[in-house]
């Protein structure tokens, strides 16, 4: 074996939002071996089955190694020059609204970021959007409209220092392993609470000293309860709530409107006993961390569940305190680095605003360019509805698969099918979405394309390249840049290397700032205009770059150390105050009928990762779950005739696809159970996200994937 080969190389895990530090070496058959770096502050050496397997998923079996064009081989050069012609002749005869980016929580900073510079900085037009709107961006809404900015306060030691987490919306024990085994080994040694809030009995719940199985949907009416006892209770943080909040009187005022613990028990479907140990054990643990997922996100109340949990947090005093915090914890390895560099649609790069002068006056300055996009684009589900509607006419999907993952997805098929223009850059060969492209271009991936990502609590660390590039696979910063100066922009993406557009980056968010040197105190707690800034980073060296250790921002010294937000009572709102959001109790969009007796939760297992094109690769992971599931109660499967591990018809008002049921003690009856990673390539039963409608939160346009009416049969 080789020097090179021995050598062990630091990088990050690449699926989800953890963020877990590897250590990995290529050996001699041309894979890698993988352990947990010990000195990651995320995860001290720790990886969970997903990264214990990311060895067996590289390799060149089913990568695409080349461009095509309509199915054909081509060079980079005629495929990099179709595109671009093509985006050029759309713009020219529809306008910059005819045309999109659909991108990925799985793209490095430096891609999205180079991605969101053309779309928004250059064609300008805001028709970007990012997988992420199906995973965070209700929190990414309800911590605007609260903090003024979308931060996450706290930072993951909070959960060894806390009183007492609340888990809801979470199955953290399967999608966020190593934060759930550092809750477990927390609890062993420091006896803190646990409270685990979802309509199913997860594995989460195993360590949890609460279960509070409440009805799906109905988080808003539990939080408000807690806020309106809190005040009966006397048990408010006046003195917090008077110097560093706004508009507590309209929230409580709307709590008490159906605050009641017998409101809240027949909206929740909660035990009264239940629903008050819960209101008075938050009411007597000072330190506490609410930690939230899918389950409250991916809601047609979702913006306005995270405020309900904001509210009671900010009511006493509980935000970016050691062991206290509320804390969105994201799905996917660079969700949080994709809203730093505006990969949403609605957002600008660096946390600035379309409806702020300031920063678009700033950001064209900064890119040089008069084509700046003024306006929000068109979020996730709206963008492939403008296709189908024909408004859009050429769309570039970049690292995702949403012909398996968007809801309603066999639909999402059509309108791909029938889009006159759609480039797919992937890394594999065969995706339900790759079938409908005109071009496909072949991306580098985990293992070979070098970025940093943004883990969920705000530490940027770097995914290092650890095997050469199979085939003609490159780094999508690189593709997006060579399009774009195909287009007519390349003075502004001549880029040498991923480090340029890193210090591209952390320039701009020195924008407009104001004196920052003092700002971050003895106790760890900074107050900053605006808290995404990494003027500490701006002068990296490529060498620097390329050692760079992982860090919390703001980054406003190099490798400062881990940094809480908003402890000191300051936000980033005009005021400087958080604001209490009054949030009303709505129901879910759709409900059971005779028809459609049961309600559909969706979402992940412990082993596989989104649409399995890299964890299905790993033997050792479809161990644990080999195919596509039903999870129901003994009494559902009674009344319909279901016998265990047969195959039952579900069907949707929008589907049906074909699930092995599996009985469950996880469900309620009334309420079953699907993960959503398999897709046709991988088996002839149907793939789940088919039977989701794509009703959607109104601020925050995140679809509503946990409830959904279906009915069942054996087949
Ligand atoms: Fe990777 Fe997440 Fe597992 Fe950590 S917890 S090893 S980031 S999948």
């Amino acid at each position: 074996m080789s020097q090179k080969e021995n050598t062990w190389i630091k990088s990050t895990c690449a699926y989800c939002g953890v963020g877990c530090g590897i250590e990995a070496r290529a050996n001699n058959r041309g894979t890698l071996e993988v352990r947990g770096d010990s000195q990651h502050p995320a995860n001290f050496g720790k990886l969970c089955s997903k990264g214990l397997a990311l060895g067996e998923t590289v390799g060149i079996e089913g990568r695409l190694l080349k461009p095509q064009i309509n199915q054909q081989d081509a060079s980079w050069e005629e495929a990099l020059a179709d595109v671009a012609e093509q985006f050029n002749r759309v713009i020219e005869q529809h306008g910059k609204e005819a045309v999109a980016f659909y991108v990925s929580g799985q793209l490095l900073t430096e891609d999205y970021y180079v991605a969101n510079k053309l779309m928004k900085g250059f064609i300008g037009s805001a028709n970007i959007d990012t997988n992420s709107r199906l995973c965070m961006s209700s929190s990414v809404a309800g911590h605007k409209r609260a903090f003024g900015a979308d931060i996450v306060p706290g930072c993951y030691e909070d959960l060894e220092l806390a009183d007492l987490i609340i888990l809801t919306g979470s199955n953290l024990a399967w999608c966020h392993p190593i934060l759930f085994q550092r809750i477990r080994d927390a609890k062993n040694t420091r006896k803190c609470k646990v409270i685990v809030i979802d309509p199913r009995r997860t594995p989460t719940c195993d360590i949890a000293d609460m279960h509070l199985p409440l009805l799906p949907g109905s988080d808003v009416a539990l939080f408000n309860g807690l806020l309106a006892f809190l005040s009966e209770s006397n048990a408010l943080d006046l003195d917090y709530i008077g110097a560093s909040t706004e508009g507590l009187d309209l929230a409580l005022a709307t709590a008490f409107r159906f605050g009641d613990i017998e409101s809240v028990q027949a909206v929740t479907g909660l035990d009264k006993t239940q629903i008050l140990a819960f209101y008075q054990l938050f009411a007597a643990s000072e330190k506490t961390v609410t930690v939230y997922s899918q389950g409250v996100n991916q809601s047609t109340s979702g913006t306005d569940k995270v405020n309900s949990i904001l509210n009671y947090h900010l009511a006493t005093g509980r935000v970016g305190k050691p062991g206290s915090t509320p804390f969105s914890v994201t799905g996917q390895p660079n969700a949080m680095g994709g809203r730093e560099v505006g990969g949403l649609a609605n957002m600008l790069a660096a946390h600035m605003d379309f409806d702020n002068p300031e920063h678009t006056q700033q950001i064209s300055k900064f890119w040089q360019t008069d084509n700046l996009a003024t306006a929000p684009g068109l979020k996730a589900i709206d963008m492939f509805n403008a296709i189908e509607s024909g408004q859009i006419k050429a769309i570039w999907i970049i690292a995702t698969n949403p012909a398996v993952s968007l809801p309603d997805s066999k639909r999402i098929e059509t309108i791909l099918a029938n889009c006159p223009y759609v480039v797919v850059s992937d890394c594999m060969a065969d995706t339900d979405t790759l079938r409908h492209a005109n071009v496909a271009l072949p991306a580098q991936g985990w293992s070979e394309k070098s970025g940093t990502v943004t883990n969920s609590e705000r530490r940027i660390s770097r995914q290092r390249r650890l095997l050469p590039s199979p085939g003609e696979a490159k780094p999508d910063w690189w593709i997006i840049s060579e399009v774009a100066k195909k287009m007519g922009f390349g003075y502004a993406f001549d880029y040498q290397n991923e480090a340029d557009i890193f210090r591209e980056y952390t320039q701009m968010t020195t924008l407009g700032q104001k004196e920052v040197t003092d700002s971050v105190s003895r106790h760890g707690v900074c107050a900053l205009s605006r808290p995404l800034n990494l003027s500490g980073l701006t002068e990296l060296t490529a060498k620097q770059y390329h050692q760079m250790p992982p860090q919390q921002w703001p980054v406003t010294t190099y490798n400062q150390p881990t940094t809480r937000l908003f402890g000191n009572g300051e936000f980033a709102t005009p005021s400087g105050k958080a604001q209490f959001i009054a949030t009303g109790y709505r129901p879910i969009a759709e409900t059971t009928t005779p028809k459609y007796p049961l309600l559909l939760n969706s979402g992940r297992i412990r082993d596989h990762w989104h649409t399995m094109t890299r964890s299905g690769l790993s033997p050792r992971l479809s161990e644990h779950i080999s195919e596509p599931y039903l999870a129901l109660s003994a009494q559902d499967a009674e009344r319909y005739s279901i016998n265990p591990n047969t195959l039952v018809k579900v069907t949707s008002r929008k589907g049906e696809v074909l699930l092995r049921a599996r009985l469950s003690r996880e469900c309620q009856s009334g309420q079953v159970f699907a993960p959503f990673h398999w897709s046709n390539c991988t088996t002839s039963m149907g793939k789940v996200d088919t039977l989701i409608a794509g009703h959607r939160d109104p601020l925050s346009g995140q679809p509503e994937f946990k409830a959904t009416a279906v009915s069942i049969e054996p087949l």
